[in-house]
């Protein structure tokens, strides 16, 4: 299914996947959100602590498929710094690019190993699966959200 894929992106969702970055429950978190997507059976939670308006943490817990993992891992990654106003507007570049497939304009760094997603429709819900989680805890909406 990764034919598709070139192999750098390859690589990178893989070695996120086999040992996902910030993979713990954040013990002074102060919002989470879980995020499910039934189809695939990712079930991930989010946990972020936020010093007023900026993310000074973001880990995760759950399970799930490859690319779920590897996106959770990558914006746990990302979001560190991060203010409210930059995550919105990250998610909205990264929905854009799974979804159609085009890099959007500015330096998204690791988050452009998710372009080839696309062709894949099934596996877009993994891929933004977390990026609903993100949005759901900085909004501070302690609740399930799912892809369903
Ligand atoms: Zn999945």
């Amino acid at each position: 299914m990764f034919d598709d894929l070139t192999d750098l992106y390859q690589q990178v969702i893989l070695d996120h996947s086999k040992s996902p970055r910030n993979f713990r429950v954040l013990p002074d978190a102060n919002r989470h959100a879980q995020g499910q997507n039934p189809i695939c059976g990712d079930n991930i939670t989010l946990f972020l602590k936020m010093d007023g308006d900026r993310v000074a943490e973001a880990t995760f817990q759950g399970s799930g498929c490859a690319i779920s993992k590897a996106s959770s891992s990558i914006l746990t990654e990302t979001l560190k710094g991060k203010t409210k106003a930059e995550v919105r507007e990250l998610f909205e570049k990264v929905r854009a690019m799974v979804t159609t497939g085009k890099t959007p304009e500015g330096d998204l760094g690791k988050l452009a190993v998710f372009t080839g997603v696309h062709k894949f429709p099934a596996r877009v819900k993994c891929a933004i699966l977390p990026w609903h989680a993100a949005m759901a805890a900085i909004e501070g909406k302690d609740e399930t959200v799912t892809t369903e």
